[in-house]
């Protein structure tokens, strides 16, 4: 390459939709990032809660070049071997019976809104399609998606949203009970928010819903596209609720780094999405489903599960250490390795201006909405990595405090 790419080529070339940070990474190996200028970096963003065995992982990197020489691709008019294995798989270690496969978390949300609309229409007829959605909740970036997430500016400037779509309070069953009503088709739901904050549904709220749904008829559809495959140190986190969902999506540590997405559910509901309902050409691609086989395989093991637990504990203490010392959060919360801490009130919304800091202090990390300082690891982060990202952290933190 006769040209090396500059992050102002970002502001020439490229549609402005994000605002990159200065930095330029070019390779990785487990949490460990370098960029252009060889500066290292510990990473505790994990490419947004997508990169769960962290960079590189031998396991992934051996199953994306085995199929690199097979085969990469065939549309849905064939069916390949690695797609069938992923959706067996997928499906014999959850609630489901039948998998759609896709490329995205907005799109196994699009698929999953559509199946609850048409299994409505198909059994009870066309008014039954209310959706019932949550504050601050966050669906993807699809226009079906962003108008049912809970987050306006994501659909503010677009035009006429989609109808019969309502949002109640997230944790507040009253609020559900006011909008639910047998024309409900379905009920979506993020056992903990991810973007809208590290919220964690309480039990009762999920058993709640379950009830609710069970009563008119409703589906019940967990997002699990930021909290699944091992991220909160379950296979899937409606595991840890003992509430079973009806349809349940799938994206982010699945493919850990490669696109791909999976829309579950049940022998009950997936005769809806009859031949010709929904397709992507894309969806069921062999590279893809290749390497989300080897994640889901590696990832769901007592061994990679319980450290993931283990690993939280870590990250808990070190934030509880560095707030003991600077008094920047009101509350470290989350589950796993998906970990918030809330900036405390002389500090409010200032989680953002912590990740310029860091990034001097070679450590990445994430904020969710303003005010909260997000971390999402690769699930087997050595604890080395942990100790050193978190000594970085404090020093960007000690520079927040000081006013830099
Ligand atoms: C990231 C995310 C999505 C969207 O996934 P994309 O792959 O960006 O389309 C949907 N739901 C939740 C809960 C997410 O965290």
């Amino acid at each position: 390459m006769s040209h090396t790419p500059t992050r102002a080529d970002f502001d020439q070339y490229m549609v402005p939709n994000y605002s990159p940070q200065k930095v330029i990474p070019v390779r990785g190996e487990g949490s460990r990032l370098w960029d252009q200028e060889g500066r290292e970096y510990i990473d505790f963003a994990g490419g947004i809660a997508v990169n769960s065995l962290g960079h590189c992982h031998p396991v992934l990197v051996d199953a994306l070049k085995a199929q690199a020489d097979k085969l990469w691709h065939l549309s849905n008019v064939y069916t390949n071997e690695p797609a069938l294995e992923l959706a067996r798989e997928l499906t014999e270690r959850t609630f489901a019976d039948k998998a759609y496969l896709c490329s995205s978390g907005g799109e196994a949300n699009e698929a999953a809104l559509k199946l609850a609309r048409r299994w409505a229409h198909d059994n009870y007829g066309e008014q039954k399609s209310r959706i019932i959605s949550f504050s601050q909740s966050f669906h993807g970036r699809t226009f079906f998606t962003v108008s049912v997430g809970g987050q306006p500016k994501y659909s503010q400037g677009f035009g006429p949203v989609p109808g019969g779509i309502v949002h109640a309070e997230f944790n507040n069953l009253d609020s559900v009970r006011e909008l639910i009503n047998d024309d409900t088709c379905a009920i979506m739901v993020e056992p903990m928010q991810g973007e809208g904050g590290l919220k964690p549904a309480t039990p009762e709220f999920l058993e709640g819903l379950r009830e609710l749904c069970d009563a008119h008829n409703a589906l019940l559809i967990f997002d699990e596209v930021q909290t699944g495959v091992g991220r909160t140190g379950s296979f899937y986190a409606y595991m840890d609720y003992g509430v079973t969902p009806d349809i349940m999506t799938s994206a982010k540590s699945l493919g850990g780094g490669f696109p791909v997405g999976a829309m579950l559910t049940t022998d009950r509901v997936a005769p809806a999405m009859a031949i010709g309902t929904h397709g992507s050409t894309y969806g069921g691609n062999a590279l893809a489903s290749a390497v989300a086989l080897a994640a889901v395989r590696h990832i769901d093991t007592p061994e990679v599960l319980g450290g993931v637990a283990k690993r939280h504990d870590l990250f808990r203490e070190h934030l509880e250490a560095i707030n003991r010392k600077h008094g920047v959060f009101k509350e470290v919360r989350g589950m796993g390795l998906l970990i918030g801490a809330e900036m405390a009130p002389e500090y409010k919304d200032r989680a953002k201006d912590i990740l310029p800091l860091a990034i001097e202090e070679g450590l990445m990390a994430l904020v969710a909405g303003p005010n909260v300082l997000r971390m999402a690891p690769s699930l087997v982060i050595p604890e080395a990595d942990i100790a050193e990202g978190m000594q970085r952290l404090e020093r960007a933190i000690a520079r927040l405090v000081a006013g830099k």
